[in-house]
């Protein structure tokens, strides 16, 4: 096993050992786990509640992601990739215009991974959406699935990685969730630096846990899918859209 597919699973020194690995334990079924000792549940499904009444006009969110994961710019904005990003919703009748910040959503049925053609693409049991970097052969036509222009394909070396999050010339990528620090029991990045900056229009949590903050919020007030329509049942809501 690589440096670097350690690293993607987020074990450091205790998958180094590799003692963990049970004969015919395969490596996709590491990748859809938390740790070696604790597999992904699907009684936890994370997501996000962002709050559009909230979010200033500032890229906080976008920055924060972006170091936390070692995806920098090449100077050409074109071929960057991006994981979040803001845009802007106009109504073309009135002319009101919000914007939100859109990443992966971590749909429960996801398109990117029914197209895959060699599983890179997968869901882990607690509905995070990831590509396994091993195994993508970079054809892209989980970029071409997903309704929300989330997937990026690398153009570029990279140069830089963070330990935890490998990246490759010639894969796609996006939003994990930041993953590595789910597992690890920390908020997403763009979560922390959003409440840093006191807008705190991000919330991170348990969306089966009837209990969480994440939960109850989403049973006191409105809030929608984008491209509802499409049936996705995305694990990222937004409020005030
Ligand atoms: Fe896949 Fe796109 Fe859904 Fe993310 S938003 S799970 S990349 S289809
Ligand atoms: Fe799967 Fe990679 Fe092709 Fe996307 S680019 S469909 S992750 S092999």
């Amino acid at each position: 096993m690589s440096p670097e597919r350690r690293q993607f699973l987020g074990w450091g020194a205790a998958a180094a050992a590799g003692a963990a690995l049970a004969p015919g334990f395969s490596l996709i079924e590491l990748a859809r786990a938390r740790s070696p000792q604790e597999a992904a549940s699907k009684l936890q499904r994370w997501g996000l509640l962002i709050d559009i009444t909230k979010c200033a006009d500032c890229d906080a969110c976008v920055t924060a992601c972006h170091e936390e994961n070692g995806v920098a710019s090449h100077g050409r904005p074109e071929t960057d990739a991006q994981w979040i990003r803001k845009v802007s919703l106009r109504d073309k009748r009135t002319g009101y215009v919000q914007t939100l910040p859109l990443m992966c959503q971590h749909c429960e049925h996801p398109p990117c991974v029914d197209v895959c053609p060699t599983g890179a693409s997968f869901k882990r049991d607690d509905g995070i959406v990831l590509v396994d970097k091993h195994t993508c052969i970079g054809c892209r036509y989980c970029v071409m699935a997903c309704p929300y222009g989330a997937r990026s394909f690398v153009h570029e070396p990279v140069a830089n990685q963070k330990p935890e999050v490998p990246r490759g010339k010639g894969c796609v990528e996006s939003c994990t969730l930041c993953v590595h620090r789910i597992d690890r029991d920390l908020i997403p990045a763009c979560v922390e630096a959003c409440a840093a900056t006191g807008h705190k229009a991000i919330l991170f949590g348990d969306l089966n846990d009837p209990g969480s903050e994440i939960s109850r919020r989403i049973a006191e007030v409105a809030t929608v899918e984008v491209r509802a329509d499409l049936r996705l049942d995305t694990g990222v809501r937004y409020q005030g859209l």
